[in-house]
Order: C-alpha cells, then structure tokens, then sequence
C-alpha cells in the first residue's frame, strides 16, 4: 500500500494530504477513494498542491487517475475542490454536489470573495494566499446534483446522500449501509482545529449535530469518517458530535456575555476576543460565525445596533 493512503476501510480508501499556513503539522485534508465492481468515485478532491499525491495514491492501488468516474463533493469549501479541474482534465469524471453551493464551486474567485470578503473586517485578507492557491487556477462546474436520500450506485456499493448543513449550506455526507460506514467531512471539526470553528448558521449547525447523532443510532452506523480527522466508532463520534455543540454554545455564550459587558462594541474586536478566548488564530473564518451568530441574535431580538457596534437588548 502507498504510504499516501492513510487508511482502508470497506470500500473506501482515505488519502490524506497536509495543509498549509496555520494549519501546517496540525491538520491535513483527506479524501476517499470509492471502488464500485462498476464505477470508480472520489469523495472530495482535496487541495491543489496535493495532486501528486492523489495520483500517487491513485497508483498504490493499482490504478490510474483517468480511471476515476464520479467525482462526489461534499462542500464547496477551498480544501475540498482544489483539484476538480485536474480531475476534470485527466478522467473526465462526472462531477456532483449539493445545489445550494454549486455557483461558488464552478467559480473560484465567488468561492473565495463570499467566505473571505464577505465583510469589510475581511477586506484585508489576501484572497490569493488565503484561498485561492488551495483551488489552483481553474475551476470547473457541476454536472449531476443531489439532495437528501439520493442514492449513487457503483456496482456493488451504494452511497446514500446525507445532507449535513450548517458548516456550509450545501454540504452533504455519504452512508454505505453494507459497511456501516458514515463519511461526513466538516461537520464534526476536531478541537485541535487551529481556526474557530466554522458555522453558517448556528441553529442548522446544532440540527445537523442531532441528526448526526439520530443518524447513526437508527442506523447502526459501525465507523464514522472526517475529513480532518481519524475515523472512530460510533459512541465516541456521539460524544464529538457532543462535544462540537458545546462549543458551538460555548462561542454564542460569550458573544452575549461581551456584549452585555461592553456596550457598542464592534464586530471586528469581538472577533478577536473570540479567538484569543478560545486560542485560534485571528483568521477569515471567524468572521462568518461571528457574523451568522450576531445576524440570528439580531433577528430574535436579543442585540440591538449601538453606534458602529453592537449592546444587548434582551
Ligand atoms: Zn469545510
């Protein structure tokens, strides 16, 4: 086996591939390998700078790239589209994803200006370093889309989509029931993760924590696999799915709390009293929880504007 392949499990086989900047010898990406008797499929494509070890990986197996037929993404984000063009370029595989989020996939510089400039605080981000290298120069669109309950026949091997939003809002997992096998990418981020924890919308998020955990019981899930982290059996991705909502909380909870203790206080300096709070690294992707969880306290009228700022008003 070549060593770029981290594990296999079933059908599946994870190639894990290292991630840059504030996240280098913490956390890598991993992608898996699906082989039907019929049809070859790739869940992910990973990031840009890892092709080589992608067709590496491809090779430790016996195959080549050109041999990959589907193309499955869970999310739109950076590290899990870098190489959809590349794939695109030397199999001709069939891409599918979720709808929701199919725009920003098929055009790299929407995916990264609506993550990381989406606000003015974001404004001093450099799109290229912090997004745009992980996807490479091109981007390619999606051909076949799925939703909930679709099912993606391999010969031999179904995969049952599994949608899984609130991290994005266009993110779906995969369930192979004869292997018992759950791949979720990002909705379950490990703690070490060196950014705060990344969530569109806090109440999806904790919807999605619930189903997981609904989803395996009813199911009889036997091993859960992450993007970012090792696979585990089904009590202790319980207890991650668990421990994910406490944090999720833990980051409203002291939303409110500074709020209330500084009145007016701006999204920027919030931002950055979450991150030093919960040791992560002031980056772009606190902005859009801080963001989607000041939007809902808004909405349910527990904050009011004051001044450029924000003061409670529950
Ligand atoms: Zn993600």
């Amino acid at each position: 086996m070549s060593d770029v392949i981290a594990f296999k499990h079933g059908p599946f086989s994870a190639i894990s591939m290292g991630l840059p900047g504030d996240h280098a010898g913490k956390s890598a990406v991993r992608i898996f390998l699906v082989e039907g008797s019929d049809k070859t499929a790739l869940i992910d494509s990973g990031i840009h700078v890892g092709y080589g070890q992608l067709k590496q990986a491809f090779e430790g197996l016996g195959k080549q790239v050109s041999d990959l037929d589907y193309l499955l993404l869970t999310h739109e984000h950076m590290d899990h589209v870098g190489n959809n063009a590349a794939l695109k370029r030397d199999s001709d595989c069939t891409i599918f994803a979720h709808p929701a989020r199919a725009d920003r996939i098929a055009d790299n510089m929407l995916n990264a200006k609506t993550i990381v400039h989406a606000f003015p605080e974001g404004e001093h981000f450099d799109l290229a370093e912090e997004y745009l290298d992980w996807m490479g120069p091109d981007a390619v669109p999606v051909e076949r889309f799925y939703k909930e309950g679709d099912t993606i026949d391999l010969g031999g091997v179904t995969l049952e989509v599994v949608e899984v939003m609130g991290h994005s809002m266009g993110e779906v997992g995969f369930f192979d029931p004869a292997s018992k096998t759950l791949i979720i990418a990002d909705p379950l981020l490990p703690a070490f993760n060196p950014v705060l924890y990344l969530y569109e919308d806090a109440h999806v998020m904790r919807a999605t924590f619930q189903k997981i955990i609904d989803f395996i019981r009813e199911r009889g899930v036997e091993t859960v696999m992450f993007a970012h982290e090792d696979p585990c059996g089904p009590e202790e991705a319980i207890a991650k799915a668990e421990d994910c909502r406490a944090r999720v909380d833990a980051i409203e909870a002291s939303l409110r709390r500074r709020i209330k203790a500084s009145p007016g206080i701006g999204f920027a300096e919030l931002r950055d009293q979450i991150c030093d709070e919960f040791e992560k690294v002031r980056e772009w992707r606190a902005l859009v929880s801080i963001d989607a969880s000041l939007r809902d306290f808004e909405r349910r009228g527990l904050i009011r504007r004051q001044g450029d700022g924000w003061a409670d008003a529950g």
